[in-house]
């Protein structure tokens, strides 16, 4: 019923699901496979084949029981119930990101209303098929099933010993057969997470079952309202399905977003963390070098190079308050655009020629565009301020040199504008994400480069505000090419390159 996860230093966290998380994560190198396999077996196979002999023995009792129709119908809709509902398990933030799924209340009403014989194949089938749909390692597919079906032999069992049809009778097997479900289920769990873990197994039991004894509750509930209902009228009880599906639906939307804010919390902690570097870094160097013009008697030489280290510094803190406050303005919509006919052009040679003389060596620039030169409809600045980002990008990303090429084509009734460097590139997987809000594909400045991950943010904004879009094509260590459009002010033709 319940799938937990673990986190500890030497797990890192798992996306979802304990024991199924736990046996993915070893998959991880095969020869730590082997190993945790050979560790794991002892439990595994018993358990496995303990499943297997339970669903032969469910399955033949159930033949030679001669079902009428009925009863095979309702077999027929509690898998396909249970099948569905552990495919789209709910989410449990309060388990330390586990989930649980609603199968459990199909498989506990199967129980009470039909037995260990239908139970059994029920959980086990159920079980069995979402977990092959999603491409699970056979072992955990069989040690999942052998669980499921264990705990639903429990069940049925369990049930089986409260005899009667009256309500109470119906609410005391359906308490017991929860009861049975659930310790078996959350026991072998704890077993196979303790023995991968190295945990004792008790105090990983003890845990799981502080954490899962509110959603067992929630869970028996809800199949004791099944149990009653489908116990008048199986028609009745068809038409809780969409209540059901739609608290399913809910929780994980709201599980969606919850991640997703807590994704931005974090975000907004490393942000702070960034730009308290940005800030200290060039806040050093000026301090260092005004320390130094006001102490000692310099050359003029080294005066005017530590004035330039002011210079260059405090330009570069200006630059990295402006992208803050650019990333405030856009997100309280308070930034205003003015946008005319703008020669594109201009603009362009105008970014590339401030950027040369604070070019390393090893790189160049050069700008390449058609003629005569396409005026586009756009904010002058804004525009401006999205050139200097992408060609300070290359820069920067270009740690070995090479050239930066800006390019300015038409494109139909659009201006095409493209920033293509030499530098590191970046995997295909990360080039959707960039222009995210602080997102940075090296947040720990491994490589040294400095940054707070609102350039790209701000560029496509501001972009997009204007009737533009920005996209990249990049490969790792080959280079990267930035290009946006917007759209033309005029109908000017252009269509001879040069280069400046
Ligand atoms: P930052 O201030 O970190 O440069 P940006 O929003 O401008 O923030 O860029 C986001 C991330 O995109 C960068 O951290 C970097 O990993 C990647 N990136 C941007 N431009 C380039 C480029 N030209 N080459 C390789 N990676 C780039």
């Amino acid at each position: 019923m319940t799938q937990i996860d673990s986190h500890s230093a030497t797990n890192p966290p798992l996306r979802r699901i304990g024991l199924r998380g736990r046996l993915a994560a070893t998959v991880a190198g095969r020869r730590r496979l082997s190993g945790e396999t050979r560790r794991l077996l002892p439990l595994v196979a018993p358990v496995a084949l303990g499943g297997i002999a339970a669903v032969v023995a469910a399955l033949w009792s159930f033949a030679v029981s001669s079902p009428d129709g009925h009863t095979i119908a309702a077999a027929a809709a509690f898998l396909l119930a249970a099948a569905i509902a552990e495919g789209f398990p709910v989410p449990l933030d309060s388990v330390a990101v586990g989930g649980t799924s609603l199968a459990t209340v199909f498989i506990i009403t199967t129980a009470v209303l039909y037995g260990w014989t239908v139970a059994t194949p029920v959980a086990a089938f159920a079980m069995a098929a979402v977990e092959l749909a999603r491409r699970r390692e056979l072992i955990r597919v069989t040690y999942n099933t052998g669980v499921y079906a264990l705990a639903a032999v429990a069940a049925g069992t369990a049930a089986a010993a409260v005899h009667g049809s009256n309500l109470g009778q119906l609410a005391a097997a359906t308490l017991v057969a929860g009861l049975a479900f659930y310790a078996v289920n959350i026991t072998l769990v704890a077993a196979v997470v303790g023995r991968s873990s190295g945990e004792p197994s008790r105090t990983v039991l003890r845990r799981y079952v502080s954490q899962t004894l509110v959603p067992l509750g929630v869970m028996v509930c809800v199949a004791l309202v099944l149990v009653v209902v489908w116990d008048r009228s199986p028609l009745a009880a068809v038409a809780l399905a969409g209540p059901l599906a739609s608290i399913v639906i809910y929780e994980r939307r709201m599980y969606e977003a919850f991640v997703r804010l807590r994704e931005v919390d974090r975000m907004k902690d490393e942000f702070i963390a960034i730009v308290s570097h940005e800030l200290r870094t060039p806040l050093a160097s000026v301090y260092g070098a005004a320390i130094t013009l006001q102490r000692d008697v310099l050359e003029p030489k080294t005066r005017n190079s530590l004035l330039e280290v002011v210079y260059n510094e405090s330009a570069r803190l200006a630059r990295l308050v402006d992208q803050v406050l650019s990333a405030s303005r856009l997100e309280s919509g308070g930034s205003s655009l003015a946008v005319e006919p703008v020669d594109a052009s201009r603009v362009a040679r105008e970014v590339v020629e401030s950027i040369r003389p604070r070019l390393p060596s090893a790189l160049h620039v050069d700008l390449v565009h058609a003629a005569p030169p396409p005026f586009v409809a756009a904010d002058a600045e804004k525009l401006k301020q999205v050139l200097v980002n992408l060609v300070e990008n290359a820069v920067k990303y270009s740690p070995e040199g090479g050239r930066i090429q800006v390019r300015l084509a038409p494109a139909g009734d659009q201006v095409r504008f493209s920033v293509q460097d030499e530098g590191i590139g970046m995997p295909s997987g990360e080039q959707e994400h960039i222009f995210e809000k602080f997102h940075r594909l090296d947040p720990n400045l491994t490589r040294g480069v400095g940054g707070t991950g609102l350039g790209l943010y701000i560029c496509r904004e501001f972009l997009q505000r204007m009737g533009g879009r920005i996209w990249v094509e990049s490969e790792l260590g080959t280079g990267s090419t930035f290009s946006f459009e917007l759209p033309r002010a005029d109908s000017a033709p252009g269509a001879d390159a040069n280069t400046e």
